[in-house]
């Protein structure tokens, strides 16, 4: 068991809003910071593997929001570290729209099912929003349901992909309307390792630095008389002033982590009011291409009686040219039902829409992944997904602080949830808080200080003020030692 040691703050989560926070306290000048990561590599939701010989990005993909007015701050990290990216331009995807018997619909009655979709959507959207205000003197029009397979493919596409087209989205409007697909060997997740290179031991291309921990599944956090105490799974205790925690919202809905005190009432309720997205890239890789490729062929859709039933697909040859790789995109139930079969089952459905829309006689996929985002209990989903129509006091509820513990994470940006400009963006607005939480405590203790040491000052009349000594053990005494084991977890004793 690692003997109990105190920092100043520890981080939980090496993701993009973990290693952000920590960068930002490091360069601000409190070096003596701990990251606890579950898993055994930074990145979180930012994560590659090797696929069919090549690099895929099984997490976040996109830089989404790039060519406006301001520059997305991770469009900036890339830029400097030379990641290779390529444009996507999703509007052609509408007229690639293949039926259950391969044909693909007129590009007439694709754009004219695309309107009603998008006018439908608004619809919906201005009707929830007069239902926020109580407007009952308005007269609704209801929002048309869709029906046949490609309303239904549209829907999906139009929600689940691109609501930028019915709503003004921060990322959009701020940074721009353009997407860029990571497609570098490196990954995406090398811009994480940049900047921890920035502030962490590195050495040939791995982290080195004691400060960050890896497997280590924060279990509990409890409040103790003048900190935080932190247990780990593996019966480890960190101590520290404050703690910053960057795990994802699904974790947060979970019981993974125990809270001692338990959350306040009004914080564990916002944490269930955000919605929970679940977005699956399914990868195959083929011995040859067989499907139509060109640029304006990059993305095509299945039109199928279920909605979302294997209806987004990506040629990945546009990234990586010979790579014979498709994608196709599950989201909330489907995702969730895919997780759960076997891949060889994912194989064959995946197998028997690509045939509807191709013929019988394409070959098999050689190979499959199926990400299990929703399974893993160190994510419990994809990203946040806040009503459109949403309260903004349940974002500042999920942010606020509860005592020493500071929260972050893309689910805490009121602007840009979801996306990995928001986690980023969050970790340093994060660490900037605590740093004036910080410095406001600093004020807070001098003036206890000084408020205790002068009715000491007069009794004595002759102490002089040479003792940083006496300062300090003051200040020793405000440090409990002992620590309490709410029992909740089952953790071993030992750590008393
Ligand atoms: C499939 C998918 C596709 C996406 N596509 C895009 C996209 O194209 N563009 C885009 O901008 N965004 C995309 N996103 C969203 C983006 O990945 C996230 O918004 C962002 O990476 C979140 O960063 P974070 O630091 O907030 O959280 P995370 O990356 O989840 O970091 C939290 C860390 O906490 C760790 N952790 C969890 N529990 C514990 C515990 N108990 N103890 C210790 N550590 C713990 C986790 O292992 C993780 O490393 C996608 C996400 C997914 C899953």
């Amino acid at each position: 068991m690692d003997s109990p040691s105190r920092s100043s703050v520890i981080i939980v989560g090496a993701g993009i809003s973990g290693i952000a926070a920590a960068k930002v306290l490091v360069q601000l000048g409190i070096e003596d910071v701990v990251i606890l990561e579950a898993s055994d590599r930074i990145g979180g939701r930012i994560r590659k593997e090797n696929f069919g010989s090549v690099s895929v990005e099984l997490g976040a993909g996109w830089i989404a929001g790039v060519g406006g007015k301001e520059s997305n701050p991770v469009w900036e990290l890339a830029a400097q570290s030379n990641l290779r990216t390529c444009f996507s331009d999703y509007s052609n995807a509408r007229y690639n729209i293949y039926d259950r018997s391969g044909k693909i619909f007129p590009s007439g009655i694709a754009a004219d099912s695309y309107k009603k979709a998008v006018d439908s959507a608004i619809q919906k959207l201005k009707n929830e929003e007069a239902n926020c205000v109580d407007d009952s003197s308005k007269t609704m029009d209801p929002p048309s349901t869709p029906k046949t397979p490609i309303e239904l493919a549209i829907d999906f596409i139009l929600h689940d992909f691109e609501m930028a087209e019915v709503e003004p989205i921060s990322t959009y409007v701020d940074f721009g309307e353009r997407e860029f697909l990571v497609a570098d060997e490196r990954g995406y997740d090398y811009l994480l390792y940049k900047m921890a290179e920035d502030f962490l031991f590195t050495y040939e291309g791995r982290i080195l630095d004691s400060r960050l921990k890896l497997n280590k599944v924060v279990r509990e956090i409890q409040h103790t008389r003048s900190g935080v105490a932190v247990i780990t799974e593996d019966g480890c205790l960190y101590e520290a002033n404050y703690v910053i925690l960057s795990v994802s919202i699904g974790v947060l809905q979970s019981d993974l982590i125990a809270f001692n005190p338990p959350l306040p009432r009004w914080k564990s309720e916002a944490i269930e009011k955000c919605d929970v997205m679940v977005y699956t890239k399914i990868f195959l890789k083929f011995p040859h291409k067989f499907w139509p490729s060109g640029p304006e062929k990059e993305f095509f859709i299945y039109a199928h009686e279920r909605r979302g039933y294997y209806t987004f697909w990506q040629d990945m040859d546009s990234a990586y040219p010979g790579s014979n790789i498709l994608v196709v995109t599950l989201t909330n139930g489907e995702s969730k039902r895919v997780e759960a079969q076997s891949d060889e089952e994912t194989l064959k459905e995946a197998m028997g829409v690509l045939r509807d829309m191709f013929g019988p006689n394409i070959p098999d996929a050689t190979d499959i992944l199926v990400p299990r985002w929703w399974n893993n209990r160190f994510q419990r989903g994809s990203y946040s997904n806040y009503p459109i129509v949403s309260n903004v006091q349940v974002v500042d509820d999920i942010k606020a602080p509860i005592g020493r513990i500071f929260f972050t994470g893309e689910h805490t940006s009121a602007k840009f949830n979801g996306y990995v400009h928001g986690g980023y963006l969050s970790g340093i607005d994060t660490s900037k808080a605590l740093l004036e939480e910080m410095r406001k405590e600093k004020e807070r203790k001098s003036e206890s200080q000084s408020l205790l040491l002068e009715p000491l000052l007069a009794l004595t009349g002759s102490l002089t003020l040479s003792q940083p000594d006496t300062v300090s053990n003051l200040h020793k005494c405000d440090i409990p030692t002992q620590l309490y084991l709410s029992g909740k977890l089952g953790i071993p004793g030992a750590i008393l």
